[in-house]
């Protein structure tokens, strides 16, 4: 499986690829306010750190836990910024405009990003060590800040089932992706599309 693709559990117990098109985004299936808390997977900062290992951070440059340094009160400002990001994201998909105090949670939260470096030996690319918690909020919100504000807001979706609301960043060539995943919704569309059209 790509690094930055994720394998989701459905309230279900569906399991099923899903993959959010950036990091920003991908930061929103940790968890999240409200009906969403039930998903929350970053109860102290050594979880957020195995969790980053396979998150879209680490296809830039491999990162390992070892080399994440994560305060308690970083992780509760990635929450923070996380949790806004959901009403943020939400709002931007169905075309409206969000609160500006959430706007500016996520500015408050752009903090400088890791910084990359090679190695001198190898000459390959690597993190500069140790990460902290507030390079990795760094880089999800700039990351966010650049989205939010440039053409690539278009891309932004929300899945189109009706009961569903995973957000994803379109990557497609043709920006025609409508579905959180083709194993999941996208599936149990065609098959009621299928039974729609039987007499
Ligand atoms: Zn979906």
């Amino acid at each position: 499986m790509r690094v930055g693709t994720r394998l989701l559990t459905a309230a279900t117990g569906e399991r099923f690829r899903f993959d959010a098109g950036c990091f920003c985004l991908e930061l929103l299936i940790t968890g999240g306010p409200g009906p969403y808390q039930r998903y929350e997977i970053l109860h102290e900062p050594a979880d957020l750190a195995r969790w980053l290992e396979g998150s879209r951070l680490a296809e830039v440059a491999p990162l390992s836990g070892d080399d994440i340094r994560i305060q308690p009160a970083e992780l509760r400002r990635i929450k923070r910024f996380r949790d806004t990001m959901w009403s943020v994201a939400r709002t931007v998909a169905h075309g409206e405009r969000p609160s500006s105090a959430d706007l500016e949670v996520l500015n408050d939260s752009a903090e400088p990003p890791p910084r990359p470096r090679l190695d001198p030996a190898t000459g390959v690319r690597q993190w500069a060590s140790p990460v902290t918690g507030g390079q990795i909020l760094g880089a999800a919100a700039r990351e966010a800040i650049e989205l939010l504000g440039g053409d690539r807001v278009e891309r932004l979706r929300e899945c189109a089932a009706d009961d569903c609301q995973l957000l994803f960043l379109d990557t497609s060539r043709p920006g025609s992706r409508r579905w959180c995943s083709m194993q999941r919704c996208g599936n149990r569309h065609k098959v009621n599309a299928h039974r729609a059209r039987q007499p």
